[in-house]
């Protein structure tokens, strides 16, 4: 189905915007949930990069709530993580060059062990030079920070390194 893909034991689906769900045995992660699909089951973890409407959506939280839920934002600073028997993120830096949208300062993304799949949610950003200690970018088609171009050109300069798909 379009916007889903299965990596390992990990399902992932892309909800629109910078959201996604990853899902593997019973266990749910959202990360920046603004537009929920007509599922959306609750969540075990909720990850939200920085505090844009467009990526942290309180109403979408709340829904997404369930007594044991764990919110995990922008308390994280750059380097540090949380753990737990079935998760571990760590922050990676994410902001913009030149534009004043997302400074160091605003946001971050996550690298996020599932179940020993790695995501790396880049959160709101550029290409920026962090970027070559972790892999991809994942924030396009918005129009207002990239565009599928973006993707298309990670893709050529990835190469046969790892595959690469275009949600
Ligand atoms: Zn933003």
């Amino acid at each position: 189905m379009a916007g889903e893909l299965n990596i390992g034991p990990v399902h992932l689906k892309w909800l629109g915007h910078a959201g996604f769900r990853f899902e593997s045995q019973g266990k749910i992660v959202y990360v920046d949930p603004y537009i929920l699909d007509g599922v959306a089951p609750p969540a075990d973890y909720v990850l939200i990069t920085h505090e844009h409407h467009d990526h942290c959506s309180p109403q979408n939280i709340q829904r997404l709530m369930k007594p044991n839920t764990i919110v995990i934002a922008k308390l994280l600073e750059v380097g540090k993580g949380y753990k737990n028997h079935d998760i571990k993120v760590i922050a990676v830096p994410a902001y913009n060059i030149g534009k004043p949208y997302h400074t160091p300062r605003t946001g971050i993304g996550y690298v996020i062990d599932f179940f020993g799949v790695k995501i790396y949610h880049s959160g709101d950003t550029d290409k920026i030079p962090e970027m070559a200690e972790i892999g991809i970018p994942m924030h396009w088609g918005a129009g207002i920070i990239g565009t599928r171009q973006d993707a298309e050109q990670f893709q050529q300069l990835v190469g046969d390194m790892c595959q690469v798909a275009i949600l």
